[in-house]
């Protein structure tokens, strides 16, 4: 196995490698459950995807955790303006993010840590480095973190410390890039605030110490591979990496993996610009879940993604001539024997995947080697020049790009409808939705049934029963397509 990834520590590309005997340690950053997850956040959550399951197709053994932050400024803020207390306030976006992931075809890693349920490693954490003095009781009561007492501040975000001045505090989780000052490990409670009662007073943890006691609870104080969006790395990673070398002594992560942000027509998303999208708002304007994670690994993870709804409808008409080749491939009849040629480009493609992927991650000449296989075999089958001994190998190396990809097996229908359930529960149908869910009154089921009913009328010559039921179908919006090998449909 080899995976040479850039890291950012170092800023050079570095093979990736587990310690001896180990398998591959991964900490990445997860969601803060306030609202629901944004086109951005997935963008970073399906590469940290891409990679685990390109590490897993290699045969590489991983210990991978993810943390779920359920508390933090906005939370607190959120929750106490619903009056409602954040573990009730929170559980209802960690379930809708655990839903997206499911959506989005993401696996989940094999932990899961949510930030409340490690308070007393927390607590423990900010102890010792009170110890060390690399953390002091304000006279608020809440703790900082001494940024002078770390010389390695600023080895991550290659942040210039000149003029920083020493005990300049701030108090929020999230501050500005241009801010280098002792940061809140743990905030002591106003009257009336949510809080625990610890040995260090009531209060509660900042944002940045949660990562760090979690990855060491997880991982131990040394790991592989820390992942998260790039806007992650000044001040929370920098932060991260602060308080853990400072409390063990060593190296936190040995490798940093940074996704970089995408644009949306153009633009950074913003709620102000009108092009801030949750996953829900897509799938409710008819968009395919296959479709949308497709579309957000088109680029590799270091480069800006332009995320526009034509390319979207490029990738949902990709992954359709994907589907409909495999179909194709799957019940067609081809003379025997083997084509060498396509034989030969069928490796060739296999080859060029993998080693795409294994040059930091490239998916878009990962991608790009499948479908030139796709046109060739096509091209290939439509001649009469494809052989029935040409199937197998190809369907390998289809298997292995989905298992990277995951957009082959078609859960769409159920996503959507899915999505429309939700919609309904909570009052999200508009006018816009209205043709959606007509389209969606049929389940795929019935449409199979509709679908047959249709063929074996064509085969009796009851056409006006054929022509009636392909204008039902139209009228949802349901589309279908005459092949030899059979009618398929799809929804518009
Ligand atoms: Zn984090």
């Amino acid at each position: 196995m080899s995976l040479r990834l850039y890291n950012t520590l170092s800023g050079q590309i570095e093979e990736l490698t587990p310690q001896p005997g180990r398998p591959l340690s991964i900490y990445a950053c997860g969601p803060t459950v306030y609202d629901y997850g944004h086109i951005g956040n997935f963008r970073t959550f399906v590469q940290v995807d891409i990679l685990r399951r390109f590490l897993k197709l290699q045969g590489m053994p991983l210990r991978h955790v993810m943390n779920i932050t359920d508390v933090d400024d906005k939370i607190m803020a959120r929750a106490a303006a619903a009056g409602q207390s954040i573990g009730d306030y929170t559980a209802k976006y960690e379930a809708a993010f655990l839903e997206d992931l499911n959506a989005l075809a993401i696996e989940q890693p094999e932990f899961l840590a949510r930030a409340t349920e490690h308070i007393p490693q927390m607590v423990g954490l900010i102890e010792k480095l009170v110890e060390r003095g690399c953390a002091y009781r304000g006279e608020n009561g809440s703790y900082y973190f001494r940024i002078a007492s770390f010389p390695g501040y600023g080895k991550l975000s290659k942040k210039d410390l000149a003029g920083m001045e020493d005990g300049a505090r701030v108090d929020v989780d999230e501050y500005d890039k241009d801010s280098a000052r002792d940061f809140a490990l743990w905030k002591a409670a106003k009257p009336g605030e949510f809080h625990w009662n610890t040995p260090l007073g009531p209060g509660r943890p900042g944002w940045h110490i949660e990562c760090s006691a979690m990855a060491t609870e997880y991982l131990g104080e040394t790991f592989d591979l820390h992942t998260g969006g790039e806007d992650l790395m000044f001040p929370h990673h920098e932060n991260e990496i602060a308080q853990s070398e400072s409390a063990s002594g060593k190296t936190f992560a040995r490798h940093w993996m940074h996704i970089r942000f995408l644009l949306v027509e153009g633009k950074k998303m913003s709620k102000s610009l009108g092009n801030f999208y949750t996953l829900r708002d897509l799938l409710l304007r008819g968009y395919k879940a296959s479709a949308i994670r497709f579309l957000l690994t088109a680029v590799p993870y270091r480069n800006q993604l332009n995320f526009t709804f034509e390319g979207l409808t490029e990738s949902t008409n990709a992954v359709e001539r994907l589907r409909t080749f495999i179909e194709r491939l799957r019940k067609g009849e081809f003379p025997a024997g083997v084509n060498a040629a396509i034989l030969e480009a069928t490796e060739r493609a296999g080859k060029n995947f993998i080693a795409s992927l294994e040059d930091d991650l490239n998916t878009a000449e990962a991608r790009a080697a499948i479908f030139e296989l796709v046109r060739l075999a096509n091209s290939s089958a439509d001649r009469g020049e494809l052989r029935q001994d040409n199937v197998a190998p190809i369907l390998e190396v289809l298997a292995k790009f989905d298992q990277v990809f995951a957009v082959l097996e078609d859960h769409d229908d159920a996503v959507t409808r899915f999505a429309l359930d939700w919609a309904a529960k909570e009052n999200r149908l508009t006018e816009a939705t209205t043709e959606l869910v007509a389209g969606y009154s049929l389940s795929a089921e019935a449409i199979d049934k509709l679908v047959e009913e249709r063929t074996k009328a064509r085969k009796s010559k009851d056409f006006a029963r054929a022509d009636a039921i392909r204008k039902e179908l139209a009228e949802k919006g349901i589309l279908l397509e005459d092949s030899a090998d059979g009618a398929r449909w799809r929804r518009k």
